[in-house]
């Protein structure tokens, strides 16, 4: 049986950064809302993984729109800070989501734990987790990562987040330094995306 394509959806997220990529990942004819238009607050994230806090946010705005709902929840895992900040990278921000901060604060932590820390290479990760959940209680929920390492210092002013300090394999400049195209082609949203297009 041929699946029916989603033409209307709703983007469970608040995060401009976040909603750009996902939108420029979707076909132009899928119609798109977001909390914004309703002056919606995101719920808290009470889960523990990124799939958990995907899945709660997609049915939170599912049951409140009565709409299909995209949500993403999103990450940076350093492997020397124990995975961290982890499912608390928006939170490293503070309350206003300052990007600069929660960048100052990888480079505290790093230094924290071991004063040279940069003349070793600190591996790291994005992970993305992508839930849609529709009306019915049906939903899917999957994951995305992109390898990579953190830059000795903050480079390039493209993307969001933490872009400016993320190398990602194979490639000797930060998500921040690449222009858009290259950054979606390999990045962890991207992965995760590529598992749900057959539903758009
Ligand atoms: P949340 O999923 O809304 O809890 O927030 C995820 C946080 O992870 C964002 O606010 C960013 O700080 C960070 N993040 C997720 N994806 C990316 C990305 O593609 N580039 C840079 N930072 C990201």
């Amino acid at each position: 049986m041929k699946k029916k394509k989603i033409l209307n959806l709703f983007i469970g997220s608040n995060n401009q950064g976040k909603i750009k990529e996902i939108r420029d990942l979707l076909p132009k004819t899928v119609q798109i809302l977001t909390p914004k238009h309703f002056n919606f607050k995101s719920p808290k994230e009470t889960g523990q993984t990124f799939k958990e806090n995907s899945f709660l946010k997609a049915k939170f705005f599912s049951k409140k729109t009565k709409m299909i709902c995209l949500a993403d929840d999103s990450g940076l895992e350093i492997d020397s800070l124990n995975k961290l900040p982890g499912i608390y990278s928006a939170r490293w921000g503070g309350k206003k989501s300052n990007f600069n901060l929660a960048i100052k604060k990888v480079y505290k932590e790093l230094k924290k734990n071991n004063i040279n820390w940069y003349k070793t290479k600190k591996t790291a990760r994005f992970v993305c987790a992508l839930t849609i959940y529709w009306p019915n209680n049906k939903f899917i929920n999957v994951i995305g990562v992109v390898e990579g390492s953190i830059s000795k210092s903050k480079k390039g002013n493209k993307g969001f987040g933490y872009d400016p300090i993320f190398i990602p394999a194979n490639k000797k400049i930060t998500f921040g330094q690449m222009n858009q195209k290259e950054k979606y082609k390999i990045d962890h949203r991207m992965k995760a995306f590529n598992k749900i297009k057959k539903f758009f």
